[in-house]
Order: C-alpha cells, then sequence, then structure tokens
C-alpha cells in the first residue's frame, strides 16, 4: 500500500491522496451504514485525467478501485475496498456547459442533482429525474445507479435523461459513450452499472421544459388498502401524473415528528399526486382524479407553491424522519406491479407482526416502487437479525409477484445475495461476459452486484469440478 500510494502522490495534489486513519474512516460507509471497511487510501482528483492516471497505477499495481460520488446510496455500492483506492468525485463540481438551444448540459460527475435545476430554473428548465436525496447526491451516482424520484413515473429514470457519457474504463482509458453512437448501445449498459464498468467523469443530460400549469393534491384515506387501489384506478383511468406518492400511518407519524408538516390527522395512508402539463390537461385531469379520490375523508390541493413545497415536506423527509421514531432502520427497495400493491402491503403488514418488528411504508406508488422501512432498535439482542429477515421476505414477496428486488436503489453489496432469486445462473453468467468486455481484470469496484467473485475468461454453462477458489473458501457457488 504504501508504494502505491508513492506512486498516487505523485500523480495528484498533496491535500488530494488521504491516508489518515481518521480521515479515511469519513467514508467507510454510504448511506447504508449496516456495512463498513475502511479503504486503503483515498483520492480525490480534479480531473477526469486525474481520473485515468490513478486507475492506470491501479492496474499496475493490480489493486481494485470503487467510485464514490456524495456517498448517498442505499446499497452499499460506494463500500471502499481496505486493499483498495476509493475515488471520490467531489471536487469535480463543474458545469462546464449549458445549451439551452439543444436542451443539455454537460456537467462534471460531482455536480449535485439539484444543482442542475437550478443552475437552468430561471430560464424555464430543470432536469427531471429527482431522487429524494437530490439536494447531496452527485449525477455521477445518479448514473451508476440509474436513479430515479418522484416524478420518474411520468418522465423516466435516469437513463432516459443522459445523452453522453465520457468514462474512464476499468483499464484508464478516456473514452466517450454517446447515445447516438451507431451499433450496441454501450451508454445504456453504462448508466445502472454501479461502478463496475468504469467512472463516470463527464455527463450530458437532457434538460427539460418546465411544464405550463401544476397541480398537486393530498389525499388523506383512512386505509393503506385504499390508498393502494385508488392509485391503480388513477393509471387504469389513463392518467399519468408526474408523480403518485404514498405514506402509511408510522411514516406519516415520522414526518410529523421531524417536520410537522401538518398531514390530516388520523390517516390510514395519504398519497401526493402531481399533475403537470398544459392547463386544459390538468384540468380535466384534475376532474377525474378528485371522482376517483371520492373515497379519501380529505382532499387537499395546494393553491401555490408553497403549498406545494408544504405538501412535498413531509414526503422529501420521511427517510431522514423515521430516524426520530426508531433507533435503527433498514431502507428497503422493492417493486411490485401497481395492481399487486394492496395485496404486498397486506402481506408485509403481516410480516410485521409476526416477527415483532414495524414497517413503516413510504413509497413511489406510480411505479409499484416499494420502500418499506423496516424498524427495529440496535442494542436490542436478536433485533437486527429479525429486521434483516422481515426485510428479506419483503423481497421474496416481490419476486413472487413478478416484480425487482431493487427499483431504484441498485443492488450493491447488500442485495447481491438477492440476485439469484431474480435470475437464473445463466442470467448471471451472461451479465458477467458484459463485465468482463468492459472489466477483464475484474478491478472495478469488485464485490458488489454479483453474488459471486467468478473469473472472466469462465464459460458460462453447467460448471465441471468445484472452482480453486470456492474450495479455498474465497467464493461461493451459486
Ligand atoms: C434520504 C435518501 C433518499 C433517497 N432517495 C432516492 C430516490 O428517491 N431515488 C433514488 O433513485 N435514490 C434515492 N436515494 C439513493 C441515492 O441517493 C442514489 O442512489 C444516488 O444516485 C447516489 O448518488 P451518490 O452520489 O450519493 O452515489 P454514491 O453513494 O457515492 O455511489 C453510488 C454508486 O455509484 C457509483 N458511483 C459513484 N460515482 C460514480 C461515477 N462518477 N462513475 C461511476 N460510478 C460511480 C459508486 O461506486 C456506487 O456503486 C436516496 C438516498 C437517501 C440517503
Amino acid at each position: 500500500m504504501e508504494t502505491l500510494t508513492a506512486a498516487l502522490r505523485s500523480l495528484l495534489p498533496h491535500d488530494s491522496v488521504i491516508t489518515d486513519p481518521v480521515r479515511l474512516r469519513t467514508y467507510e460507509c454510504d448511506g447504508l451504514t449496516y456495512h463498513r471497511a475502511t479503504p486503503g487510501v483515498v483520492v480525490l482528483p480534479d480531473t477526469a485525467e486525474q481520473v485515468a492516471r490513478v486507475v492506470r497505477v491501479c492496474n499496475d499495481f493490480g489493486v481494485p478501485f470503487v467510485a464514490r460520488g456524495s456517498g448517498t446510496g442505499l446499497s452499499g455500492g460506494a463500500l471502499p475496498r481496505e486493499d483498495g483506492v476509493l475515488i471520490v468525485t467531489s471536487k469535480m463540481r463543474r458545469i462546464l456547459e449549458i445549451d439551452l438551444d439543444n436542451r443539455r448540459a454537460v456537467v462534471e460527475p460531482g455536480v449535485t442533482n439539484l444543482a442542475i435545476t437550478e443552475a437552468v430554473r430561471d430560464r424555464g428548465y430543470y432536469y427531471a429525474p429527482d431522487p429524494s436525496s437530490q439536494q447531496v447526491c452527485s449525477i455521477g451516482g445518479n448514473v451508476a445507479e440509474n436513479s430515479g424520484g418522484a416524478h420518474c413515473l411520468k418522465y423516466g429514470f435516469t437513463v432516459n435523461h443522459v445523452e453522453a457519457c465520457e468514462i474512464v474504463t476499468p483499464n484508464g482509458d478516456l473514452v466517450t459513450l454517446d447515445r447516438m453512437d451507431p451499433g450496441y448501445d454501450l451508454l445504456g449498459a453504462f448508466v445502472g452499472s454501479e461502478g463496475t464498468l468504469g467512472i463516470a467523469t463527464k455527463i450530458t443530460v437532457r434538460l427539460s421544459r418546465a411544464p405550463e400549469a401544476v397541480t398537486t393534491v393530498l389525499a388523506a384515506f383512512e386505509s393503506i388498502e385504499q390508498g393502494g387501489q385508488a392509485v391503480s384506478a388513477i393509471i387504469g383511468a389513463g392518467i399519468v401524473p408526474a408523480a403518485i406518492e404514498m405514506m402509511d400511518a408510522l411514516a406519516i407519524e415520522a414526518a410529523e415528528a421531524a417536520v410537522a408538516c401538518r398531514y390530516p390527522e388520523g390517516a390510514g395512508a395519504v398519497l401526493i399526486v402531481e399533475l403537470d402539463g398544459p392547463q386544459a390537461e390538468v384540468e380535466r385531469q384534475f376532474t377525474q382524479l378528485t371522482e376517483i379520490c371520492s373515497g379519501a375523508f380529505e382532499l387537499r390541493v395546494a393553491a401555490d407553491a408553497a403549498e406545494r413545497a408544504a405538501i412535498w415536506k413531509g414526503r422529501k423527509s420521511a427517510f431522514a424522519a423515521v430516524g426520530r421514531i426508531s433507533p435503527a432502520y433498514i431502507v428497503q427497495d422493492g417493486v411490485v406491479p401497481r395492481t399487486s400493491l394492496p395485496g404486498v402491503l397486506a402481506a408485509i403488514d403481516r410480516l410485521s407482526q409476526e416477527h415483532g418488528i414495524r414497517v413503516a411504508n413510504v413509497f413511489h406508488a406510480g411505479d409499484g416502487n416499494l420502500h418499506p422501512l423496516v424498524l427495529f432498535d440496535d442494542a436490542e439482542p436478536g433485533a437486527g437479525e429479525r429486521a434483516e429477515v422481515v426485510s428479506g421476505a419483503i423481497l421474496d414477496l416481490c419476486v413472487e409477484h413478478g416484480g425487482s428486488i431493487t427499483g431504484e436503489h441498485g443492488v450493491g453489496v447488500d442485495k447481491a445475495r438477492y440476485m439469484p432469486k431474480m435470475f437464473s445462473a445463466d442470467d448471471l453468467d451472461t451479465m458477467q461476459l458484459v463485465r468482463c468486455a468492459f472489466d477483464p481484470r475484474g478491478l472495478s469496484n469488485p464485490g458488489k452486484v454479483f453474488p459471486t467473485p467468478r473469473l472472466c475468461g469462465e464459460v458460462p454453462g453447467v460448471r465441471k469440478g468445484v472452482h480453486p477458489l470456492v474450495e479455498s473458501g474465497k467464493a461461493e457457488q451459486l
């Protein structure tokens, strides 16, 4: 590690290479604090060229490297390696170009998601994908996770808003992947690859025109089942709202305690529905919406931007707010078909009661993207394990209903073990072939996404005999 550090110091300014054990611990986990590892060394490059040089040195030394943006990931994707280099993009925060004629912006990877919208809002534009962490999460992290957000129901995920990406490949080359490139959609493969195919160093994002009209409605229901049925009915009626978010009673209690959002008292569930588009269309959809939500005991319509922000305040702060009602919690991220929402939510409730573990539900209901918050007291013996069991059983429910083990938070290190529940060994082998085409030496964020550190060059298919790595206990057989 010492020779490696010396090589890195020869490439970067002194204060951009961190080896002090106390400072290294700042980077030992991301938003998922359950998994921790102190990085071998941390570097904070200023430019793409510096990132490329660092990656080349990693190749020379054969050490793994992990990219990190703002560290808000919730699946341990940016978990560092003790024997490796953590490449943090927080100094690469320049907005390089705003080109409204072509409705795009070119930005460095450390730029925060919200900073893009803030740079163009006055001119009537915005960047559509809006994770709840948008004030702090980096666009590089968004690309790596294919992040979503409340408004992705109508406008699509990050992949629909990235036009090009300059990347440092795992062997240290600087190349550009462009949506307009003929041939295979390599940009599409890169988005959502969780740092396993290289590091994004420059991103061209699509800007969207701000809608003519926006109406934000809060509907309070007595039960979560009624709320779930309303979601299916809204989509079934052909309305595609900009967002449909749901919170259950426990999530409302947490938000109330943290930010006093003043949602209707006694609600078993609230729906936040946002309609946007041309004025006439929004008005027509609003009439339909009020009919569909006639079972709600209160409908609140935001009269202006301040009231709209007040409605969103509870939802946007819900994850952090849960800290007010529980010492520890696991944020899950699964998907189910929208029509299964009422049944799956009832099943989650049963799981919660069986295991004596509270579960708060706050989620992107329109996408069927659940974010159950599994609450536990880490001081209570066995509570963490019970919460893990409930959390895993929720993912099983999602798969059983034809959904997915992750909607937008990535697989990371946390959900790698669930991948075989969704994919066959052949599926995983095929994904490994893609990964190995970019990263034959397996140095770029190893140990993430895939449950087994398989070797590049291995031919997919029925395994013959026990692999030496499996025999030595370093890898597990799928
Ligand atoms: C309170 C809260 C709310 C959230 N809400 C949402 C939400 O609504 N929707 C949503 O999708 N997510 C949400 N998230 C999850 C998280 O914010 C997103 O996954 C975000 O995209 C992570 O960005 P980051 O910069 O923090 O990435 P990090 O956590 O630093 O890294 C995430 C992954 O990206 C890789 N990576 C980082 N930078 C690069 C790069 N330049 N090139 C290649 N790989 C890179 C890392 O190796 C890692 O695998 C939330 C998180 C929190 C804490």
